[in-house]
């Protein structure tokens, strides 16, 4: 996806925010989703969102820019990758589900620069009650979001169209929802460059 990317900073809170300057675009999804693998599989670089799954750097946005813009016609405009904390862990104490809310609303409420956010929905799982909570909040700050179908190699392959249309059911009356589901496998690198093709398009519009 260009060049190397680089881990820019961790945000615990909104204080520590960089500035608004690219466009951003945001990955959310409960923890254990394969959001790690699926911004790695996005940029060709195994290690990179590795750095998020560290103590203590799990309840942060984490950012990852492009080591640098040449310029070329063919480059990618300059924009940021926030890696969002994951949610919907199982024994999580309701102060961490507060302050996950707290951080994560604030943030995509008062970012201009956001263009877009990527949810990703686990293929065996489909849609759980914390993914809705989290739909709904994006639908109430109206930040503009895409369904991703994570680890569909874990599925047999005739289900997939099936879920992709159960899917676009679940949110068709949902205002912020854009209406077409990816389907990935970082596994098998499946859908990665649907994906980068529709940032690219997200980001240009
Ligand atoms: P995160 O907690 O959402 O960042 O999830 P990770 O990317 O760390 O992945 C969680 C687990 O799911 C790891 O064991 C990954 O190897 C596995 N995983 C991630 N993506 C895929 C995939 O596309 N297919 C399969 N089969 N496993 C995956």
């Amino acid at each position: 996806f260009g060049r190397p990317w680089i881990f820019i900073r961790g945000v615990p809170s909104m204080k520590f925010l960089p500035p608004e300057g690219p466009l951003e675009i945001a990955f959310a999804g409960r923890s254990n989703v394969g959001k790690s693998s699926l911004i790695n599989g996005l940029v060709g670089q195994k290690g990179l969102a590795r750095t998020s799954n560290t103590p203590g750097r799990t309840q942060e946005l984490n950012y990852f820019v492009p080591d640098g813009f040449s310029g070329d016609p063919g480059d990618l405009p300059p924009m940021a990758l926030v890696d969002m904390p994951g949610y919907g862990y199982a024994q999580a104490p309701k102060e961490h589900v507060d302050a996950w809310t707290k951080l994560v609303f604030d943030y995509l409420r008062g970012r201009s620069t956001l263009k877009r956010v990527y949810v990703l929905i686990d293929s065996r799982h489909g849609i759980k009650k914390n993914d809705d909570d989290v739909l709904n909040l994006l639908d109430k700050a109206a930040v503009s979001y895409q369904i991703i179908l994570t680890k569909t190699d874990k599925i047999k392959e005739p289900a997939v169209p099936r879920l992709i249309s159960e899917t676009l059911e679940k949110i068709k009356k949902r205002p912020a929802a854009f209406p077409e589901v990816l389907a990935t496998s970082s596994e098998k690198g499946v859908g990665m460059e649907e994906l980068r093709d529709a940032i690219r398009v997200a980001i240009s519009t």
